[in-house]
């Protein structure tokens, strides 16, 4: 059933008194006509509000982005940096190489001479980290590399310092190496050494770094010094006056180890100079 409102209106003064009747259904959409008009009003503000945050975001995003786009240029001008260092000291390492004539380059090594492969495009991040791995890897790998080139410069040393060189003494050739009739018995025999002709008391040096590995007496080769350079070198010095080292101890190249004397088996005051490759007597002629 219908139900009906009544709206009274009391003017001031004499007017009459109005009476509006109302039927319910249109109070009824009088209300919902304001509800509705709130919640539109409430959407549209909300949404003016979720606007405006979004602007400002959108404006602190842009600043942001920006400014980690300058991030990544200085970044990529950095690897590109790294990788130019990269090059010069893998060109630096292919020269000592070849000055120490080091050929052999361990595999897996960018071949070093004019630089390394182009930098690869960068466009993010993504490519960034992708590359500092490679550049992670190209390090370790350039380590190793030197590492082998350092040691195999260390046995260069080494072995060249091992390696008897030079005269053992001022004086003259008396006596070569290989076959001769011997002085004392008129036979042919086999003569191990240079016989170097000096007076006596003259300084005998060692030819070699090395450890003096004996000292002694012998009939035949009189007062002599053996010195074991390694690498299978050793080096004899005989028919010495006086031996001025002892067993055990290092030697330079250089250093005085004994005087040339007439010890032992000996025509005259000389020096017998040997050279011996594992054991076995080579011509010294050829390290003078
Ligand atoms: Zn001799």
């Amino acid at each position: 059933m219908a139900r009906r409102f009544s709206v009274i209106f009391i003017p001031e003064g004499d007017s009459k008194v109005r009476r509006v009747r109302i039927q319910s259904g249109i109070v009824k959409s009088i209300f919902c006509c304001c509800f509705v008009a709130f919640g539109l009003f409430a959407f549209f503000a909300y949404s003016y509000f979720n606007l405006t945050v979004d602007r400002d975001e959108l404006q602190r995003l842009r600043v942001a982005t920006s400014q980690q786009r300058q991030t990544l240029q200085h970044l990529v001008a950095d690897l590109e940096e790294v990788h130019r260092q990269m090059s010069a000291l893998a060109d630096t390492e292919a020269r000592v190489r070849q000055l120490a004539n080091l050929e052999v380059i361990p595999q897996g090594i960018p071949v070093a001479i004019g630089g390394l492969p182009e930098v690869e495009p960068i466009e993010g991040v993504d490519d960034i980290q992708r590359q500092i791995n490679q550049l992670q890897v190209e390090i370790e790998l350039r380590r190793q590399s030197q590492e082998g080139a350092r040691n195999l410069l260390n046995d260069q040393v080494s072995l060249s310092r091992a390696t008897p060189k030079g005269w053992p003494t001022k004086g003259w050739l008396t006596s070569y190496f290989g076959m001769r009739k011997s002085p004392f018995t008129g036979k042919r025999v086999m003569h191990e050494g240079l016989d170097i002709a000096a007076n006596t008391g003259t300084p005998v040096i060692a030819t070699a770094d090395g450890i003096v590995a004996r000292v002694r007496y012998s009939p035949g080769y009189g007062k002599m010094v053996i010195i074991d350079h390694g690498y299978g070198y050793r080096t004899i010095f005989a028919h010495n006056s006086k031996i001025l080292v002892e067993a055990g101890e290092r030697i330079k190249r250089g250093d005085v180890v004994a005087k040339v004397g007439n010890t032992g088996q000996s025509t005259g005051s000389h020096l017998h100079y040997e050279l011996r490759l594992n054991g076995v007597p080579i011509d010294p002629r050829k390290t003078l």
